[in-house]
């Protein structure tokens, strides 16, 4: 029976020790704060923010947004990233992605300092990432390797295949993965024949954004399924497909016309030694991590800290 890797239990874990690690900074005088740039309107991204803005309020940090209009251009950006850089009660900051298209993303995300870069997205922290150095770490690759050490899953020695080479997600995963010592292997949308990878994986991270991918026939039995992939399928016939028989799922699309569905086919999971669901796995690990990374960042600036390793 495959165990079922519960990423929300984990990232309240998380979340209970970051708030500790606040209080004990606002013990010493020292607010934590995070604040978050959401540039015009896209539900999704306001949805992610006002989870982010939430989850720092819970725990003791001081969260701003910021809301610049549509039409911001590069320009103005750069003198608010200046301002937040400048500024000594904010520790981390976080530009909301997708940015519009007639803004510089890749300037903006190089202007922020990278002691504030929480998301972990700035070159330098990249750079620190792959050799080694202490740093702060993109959440969600950082967020996957918790869901394994917390769940006692060995990494050491195994052999783990990713899916996807997105800055994001799938190189900075991998990079984790190959710093605790597996065997790393890369595939994305140029490799010849996955299975030939996927079959031979202990530790399998798809994430790559195409519902279902990954079947049960090209999985190893017994191995840790990490499904990064969040999907939403609209298409009545492949709900049926990806969920015969689940009432719960059949009751949910006919009240929100869409599910969730990961990079994994919820059909090779029956297979695996452990997995994360979709939702409920490593989405929930992903603002727990950010908030880890507003503190992490506050403690090696303000509170006299080195900024801890991986
Ligand atoms: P992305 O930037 O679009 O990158 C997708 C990667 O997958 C690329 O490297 C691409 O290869 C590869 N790929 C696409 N189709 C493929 C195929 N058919 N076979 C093999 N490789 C393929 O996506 P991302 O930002 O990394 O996100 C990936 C997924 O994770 C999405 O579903 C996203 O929603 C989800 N996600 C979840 C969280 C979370 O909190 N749980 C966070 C971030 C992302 P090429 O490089 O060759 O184009």
């Amino acid at each position: 029976m495959a165990k079922i890797l519960n990423g929300v239990e984990i990232a309240a874990a998380i979340k209970a020790e970051v708030a500790a690690e606040a209080r004990a900074l606002m013990a010493a005088g020292i607010t934590p704060g995070l604040t978050v740039v959401l540039v015009g309107h896209m539900a999704a991204s306001e949805i992610y923010v006002r989870s982010k803005v939430k989850a720092s309020a819970e725990l003791g940090i001081r969260s701003e947004m910021l809301t610049p209009k549509e039409s911001v251009t590069t320009e103005e950006m750069l003198a608010l990233i200046a301002d937040l850089n400048a500024r000594e009660d904010v520790d981390g900051i976080l530009i909301q992605l997708p940015l519009p298209k007639h803004v510089d993303t890749r300037r903006l995300l190089e202007a922020v300092d990278p002691a504030k870069d929480v998301d972990g997205f700035h070159p330098i922290n990249a750079g620190r990432l792959e050799s080694g150095q202490p740093g702060l770490r993109p959440c969600t690759p950082e967020g996957i390797l918790e869901i394994l050490r917390r769940s006692g899953l060995p990494v050491a020695g195994q052999h783990a295949v990713v899916l996807g080479r997105s800055d994001i997600v799938g190189k900075p995963v991998a990079m984790l993965l190959l710093h605790a010592n597996a065997t790393v292997t890369v595939c994305h949308s140029k490799t010849v024949d996955i299975g030939r990878y996927t079959r031979d994986a202990d530790i399998l991270v798809a994430a790559i954004g195409r519902p279902g991918f990954v079947t049960a026939e090209m999985v190893k039995p017994g191995a840790t399924l990490i499904d990064v992939g969040i999907n939403r399928v609209t298409d009545a016939a492949e709900v049926a497909r990806f969920f015969p028989g689940d009432l719960e799922r059949a009751a949910q699309f006919a009240k929100r016309g869409s599910t969730l569905v990961g990079d994994i086919d919820p059909a090779a999971f029956a297979l695996a030694g452990a997995y994360t669901p979709v939702p409920g796995g490593v989405g929930a690990l992903t603002i727990a991590m950010l908030m880890h990374n507003t503190v992490k960042a506050a403690k090696a600036r303000r509170g006299g800290m080195a900024a801890g390793g991986a």
